[in-house]
C-alpha cells in the first residue's frame, strides 16, 4: 500500500470518466482516504461514497478563495490531516487567438491557474505544520507544444502558467519537505474531449504518438500515485510527461 494513512484531496475529482476520479480510485486502492472536491453540480459527496464510507466529498469552486478555504476547513475537521493535493480541476475551450474574449480568458485561466494557487495556499499551512506534503499540479502537453490538439492559446497559457507556479512553489516549499510536481498529460480520453475530435483529425494525432493510441485515465492516475507517494520522495519541481511519446524529437 503506497498511500496507507495518507489523506489526499483531488480537485475536479467528481467526473467519473475523468483523470481526477481515476486518480482518486487508484489512491484509495493504495490505502489513502480521499477527498473528492468539485463544483456542486458534479455532486462530489455522492461520487466519493462510491469509493467507500471513509472517503469524503466536498463542494468548492477553486476559482473562489473563500470557497477553497472553507473546503479545507471542512476537510481538516473530518479527516484531521492533509498529505496530498492533486490540483486537477481544469476546463478548456477550442478558440483561435482572435476569438478569445475577456470572459473566455478569465474562465480558462482561473480554473487551472488561480485554482491551483488558491488550493495550494489553503493546504500549505497544514502541510507545513507536519513538515510533509505532496502537491501535484495538472499542466498539459498543450503548454509544451503550444496547443494544437483541442484547447486554444489561452488554455496553453494557463497550463504553461501552472508549470511556472509549481516549480516556484517547489523551490519555496522544499525546505519544509513539501514536494510540488507537475504532470503533463497528452491526449487522454475523458469527458473534456469526448466527441470533439473528428475521425480524420484523430488519425493525424495518432500518427504523431509513438505508442499509437490515445491515453486512458489510469495511465495518468499511475503517475499521480507515483508523485503522491514516497516512491518519488526526492522529486520536486519535475514535469512528468504522460503522452505515449508525443514529445520525442
Ligand atoms: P473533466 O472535464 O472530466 O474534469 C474536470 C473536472 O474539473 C470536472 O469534474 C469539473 O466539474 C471540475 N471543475 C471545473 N471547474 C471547476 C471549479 N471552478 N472548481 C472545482 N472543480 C471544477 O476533464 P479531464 O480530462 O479529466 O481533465 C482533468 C485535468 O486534466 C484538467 O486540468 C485538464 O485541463 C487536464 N488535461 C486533460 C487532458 C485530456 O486529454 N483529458 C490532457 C491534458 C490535461
Amino acid at each position: 500500500m503506497l498511500l496507507k494513512d495518507k489523506v489526499a484531496i483531488i480537485t475536479g475529482g467528481a467526473g467519473v470518466n475523468g483523470l481526477g476520479f481515476a486518480s482518486a480510485r487508484m489512491m484509495a486502492a493504495q490505502g489513502a482516504r480521499v477527498v473528492i472536491l468539485d463544483l456542486d453540480k458534479a455532486q462530489p459527496a455522492s461520487v466519493a461514497v462510491t469509493l467507500g464510507q471513509q472517503h469524503m466529498g466536498v463542494v468548492a469552486d477553486v476559482t473562489n478563495k473563500a470557497s477553497c478555504d472553507a473546503a479545507i476547513k471542512a476537510v481538516m475537521e473530518k479527516m484531521g490531516q492533509i498529505d496530498i493535493l492533486f490540483n486537477n480541476a481544469g476546463i478548456t475551450q477550442p478558440r483561435k487567438t482572435m476569438e478569445i474574449t475577456a470572459a473566455d480568458y478569465e474562465a480558462v485561466l482561473d480554473v487551472s491557474l488561480r485554482g491551483a494557487l488558491y488550493m495550494s495556499q489553503a493546504v500549505l499551512p497544514h502541510m507545513r505544520a507536519r513538515k510533509q506534503g505532496s502537491i501535484i499540479c495538472t499542466s498539459s502537453v498543450s503548454a509544451q507544444r503550444g496547443g494544437g490538439i483541442l484547447g486554444g492559446p489561452h488554455y496553453s497559457a494557463a497550463k504553461a502558467g501552472v508549470l511556472g507556479l509549481a516549480r516556484a512553489m517547489a523551490r519555496e516549499c522544499g525546505v519544509d519537505n513539501i514536494r510540488v510536481n507537475c504532470i503533463t498529460p497528452g491526449l487522454i480520453e475523458t469527458d473534456i474531449n469526448k466527441g470533439l475530435i473528428p475521425a480524420d483529425r484523430m488519425t493525424d494525432i495518432l500518427s504523431n504518438i509513438p505508442m499509437n493510441r490515445i491515453g486512458e485515465p489510469n495511465d495518468v492516475a499511475g503517475c499521480v500515485v507515483f508523485l503522491a507517494s514516497d516512491l518519488s520522495k526526492y522529486c520536486t519541481g519535475i514535469t512528468l510527461d504522460v503522452n505515449g511519446g508525443m514529445l520525442i524529437h
